[in-house]
This record gives structure tokens, sequence and C-alpha cells, in this order.
């Protein structure tokens, strides 16, 4: 029954139209087979019965067409809403997982990162939650400035966000991992108190072998080793020692995302 409806509901502006006409044609058919085979008038000019089904039933056809599309419209709203964190501006948690996983099933490789705002509990509890908020929409916007169309990024936990890199080589994933793991500054809302604050990374580069899970275990317990050797470190498993984000190098591979603009509707439409 809800595939029916589906197939009467407009999708489009195109689709409206199109189903406009199917509705006008059904209705100009139906006063047809009324008027000359169940009401007995057979003598009616086809033209005349024409005009008088558009008449009559062509605004009441359009206004379900407009209510319906209406309603096509607004789900598809909802859609978003139910894929992107509203404060971050990146995809949630269950979203970036659900992703994640389909990425690692089809054996793309590249670079898992765990990225985890330091002492942010500091921030909450020395200038509220609202200010706490804007650091949250802060790295939210770093990484949608930052990243690629085919990259992946979603916020996983409080102040803790999750980035794939795909396809990218050593020399490039260190590069962008400084870039976005670089201290964060944002204000309260009046713009009066100015704040800075570091992040940490934990990261792996992923076997295709290996699930998702296992895989954000290991960047997890790379995040783990960044913070308790210091915070505003860079931790990647399998490599040994901590390297402060301040001194990887950032500035190769400019073009990350500059040839591939990224607008938040289309984040990580791998
Ligand atoms: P660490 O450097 O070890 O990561 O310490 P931390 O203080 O950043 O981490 P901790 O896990 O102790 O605290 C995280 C805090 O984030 C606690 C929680 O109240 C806060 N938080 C979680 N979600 C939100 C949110 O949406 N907005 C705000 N403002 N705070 C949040
Ligand atoms: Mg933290
Ligand atoms: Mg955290």
């Amino acid at each position: 029954m809800r595939r029916l409806l589906r197939i009467f509901a407009p999708s489009s502006r195109l689709d409206m139209l199109r189903k406009f006409l199917l509705f006008c044609s059904l209705v100009v058919a139906w006063n047809i087979v009324w008027s000359w085979y169940i009401s007995g008038q057979a003598q009616r000019v086809l033209a005349n019965l024409v005009f008088d089904a558009l008449a009559v039933g062509g605004p009441f056809v359009a206004i379900f067409v407009l209510g319906s599309w209406h309603q096509v419209s607004a789900i598809d709203a909802l859609k978003v809403r139910a894929r992107i964190d509203p404060l971050s501006g990146v995809y949630n948690r269950q979203t970036f997982f659900s992703r994640l996983r389909r990425i690692t099933q089809s054996s793309k490789t590249g670079m898992l990162l765990l990225i985890d705002a330091d002492h942010f509990k500091r921030i909450n509890d020395q200038y509220g939650h609202a200010v706490g908020d804007r650091c949250i929409e802060a790295i939210g916007h770093r990484l949608n400035w930052h990243l690629r169309n085919t990259d992946l990024a979603g916020r996983v936990g409080g102040e803790e966000f999750g980035v794939f890199l795909a396809d990218v080589n050593r020399a490039h994933g260190l590069a962008v991992a400084a870039r976005l793991g670089q201290p964060v500054s944002f204000s309260d809302a009046e713009k009066i108190t100015h704040l800075s604050v570091s992040l940490s990374i934990g990261a792996v580069w992923t076997d295709p072998k290996a699930s998702a899970e296992d895989q954000l275990v290991l960047a997890d317990n790379a995040l783990y080793e960044a913070k308790s050797s210091g915070r505003g470190r860079l931790v990647i498993h399998g490599e040994n020692g901590s390297v402060p984000l301040s001194k990887v190098d950032a500035s190769t591979y400019a073009e990350h995302r500059a040839d591939d603009r990224r607008t938040p509707s289309r984040l990580g439409q791998t």
C-alpha cells in the first residue's frame, strides 16, 4: 500500500508536472466512462467531456499534487536532519559508522582519525554549555572546510569526531591531519571572550581486511595514547611515539580541499 502511495506522490518538480498530467488524464478517462457507459449519455461529444472533466477535476488535481509535493520536500528535509548533526554540521554518529562500514567493505584504504578536544569539560565548567557548543560548531566548521567530498566526517561523541581520508598516501594524510588538528579558536555569542582549544588525534592506516569496528578500536587506543602523552598530539597506531600536532608539516597538499569543494549537504558521499 505504501509503495502504491509512493507511486502517486510526486518526487520532484518535473515529476509533479508528470503526475498532474497523469491525474488529469485519469479524471478525463473516468468522465468519459461515466458519461458514455454508466449514466447512459452516449450522445455527448468527446471534446465537451474532456473540457468538463478538466474544468471540474483540474483544480482538485493541482491541489492534491501541490500538497503531496510539499510533503515529499518535508520528508527530504527530515532525512537530511536524520543524517547530519545539527551542531557541528557533519554526519551524526550512526551515519558516520554505517558509511565507514560501507567504505571498509568496499576495500577502500585510507587514514582513519579520531579527533578529540582537550580538556573540553573545563570550558563547559568555566564558561557554560553554550560556549562549549560554539567550540563543537567550530570543530565541525574546520572539518567541513578542509575535507573533500570523498572524505567522511562525523561527530561520534560529545567533543569527539571521526574522519576517514580516502586514498591518501603518508605525506598527504599527515598534512591533512596536521591541518585538522591545529588548535580551534571560538568565542562566546557576544564575541567578548575569545578562547582556543587544542585537539588530540589518534589515527590508523586502514587495512581493507579488517572491520570498521576493529579499526575504530585501534584509532581509539592511539587517541588514548595521544591524551596520556600530553595532548595536542598525533599518535598513529603501530608507529612509535606521539608527535605534537604543531610540529607535523601541514604545508604540503594544499590542494586537498581546493580541488574538490565540499558542501555540507554532500558530506562524505563515498
Ligand atoms: P580530555 O582532554 O581527556 O578529552 O578531557 P575532556 O574534558 O575533553 O573530556 P571529558 O570526557 O572529561 O569531558 C567531555 C565533556 O563534554 C563532558 C560533557 O558534559 C561535554 N559534552 C558532551 N556533549 C556536549 C555538547 O553537545 N555540548 C557541550 N557544550 N558539551 C558537551
Ligand atoms: Mg575531550
Ligand atoms: Mg571525548
